[in-house]
């Protein structure tokens, strides 16, 4: 199985065993800094070195095969932010990260647009893939933003728009993006992530925990996975969501 976006920086390397142990091979982690930055591009790129150079071996002890998305999470959007695009265009450059991530709209202000809109170029011209978050408030609203910013911007083959629920998918099913269902604690549960599959199929949608300094299950991935094994789901379907998917969009 693959969880296709956690914060492995925020989490104990018990999570990773456990994760392991439940089938998970591989996760994605992404960045966000959850404490103030303060327009200090240094604190921010601590951070990204952080997560390339220590979290993949800590969880790689445990049999976890941890990969990377880095980029500026909204709610982190800085003005002096030219070390940080310096530095992203050599990771991509370097093949150290899969995709730029994760990036979007939070609070929906002006420099989170200006930032957002500036990575979405990086990786247009990179060919890099996107992970896109979208805001726990107002997310049909900053949803319909962040479409209409993405397809201005980007090839939507590039990109997964995640935290994705019931109330906002039909904004992005006939659309060419990939879709992110994220079953955490106050997010989603397993029964709407399922109620989603029904409706739609499995072809679109990625699976993720979103694990960080929120609450958060490390064992969603598998939970959901086993749920569709237990219900009777096709198999050929479940390993789309399990792990099929993932590999082919972000070429892992
Ligand atoms: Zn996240």
């Amino acid at each position: 199985m693959i969880d296709t976006h956690i914060h492995a920086d925020s989490r104990t390397s018990e999570d990773f065993e456990k994760m392991f142990i439940s089938g998970i091979d591989t996760a994605i982690t992404c960045s966000y800094y959850p404490y103030k930055i303060n327009n200090n591009p240094e604190i921010l790129l601590n951070h990204l070195n952080r997560i390339l150079n220590f979290d993949p071996k800590r969880a790689k002890e445990y049999g976890l095969d941890l990969k990377v998305a880095l980029g500026i999470h909204p709610t982190n959007s800085l003005k002096n932010n030219e070390i940080i695009f310096e530095q992203l265009e050599k990771w991509i450059e370097n093949k150290e990260i899969v995709a730029i991530g994760e990036i979007g709209l939070d609070e929906n202000s002006d420099l989170e647009k200006k930032v957002f809109k500036k990575q979405l170029e990086l990786a247009e011209n990179t060919k890099s893939k996107v992970i896109i978050h979208t805001p726990r408030k107002n997310k049909l609203k900053v949803l319909s933003e962040i479409k209409e910013i993405v397809l201005e911007n980007i090839n939507p083959k590039l990109v997964v728009i995640d935290h994705i629920n019931l109330n906002t998918v039909e904004e992005l099913i006939d659309e060419e993006f990939t879709i992110g269902l994220t079953v955490q604690p106050q997010k989603m549960e397993v029964e709407e992530a399922i109620e989603i599959l029904d409706k739609y199929g499995f072809d679109k949608f990625l699976l993720n925990s979103d694990i960080s300094n929120k609450p958060s299950d490390p064992l969603s991935v598998p939970r959901t996975i086993r749920t569709l094994k237990r219900l009777g789901y096709d198999e050929k379907e479940i390993n789309k969501l399990a792990f099929k998917n993932a590999k082919k969009f972000f070429k892992i």
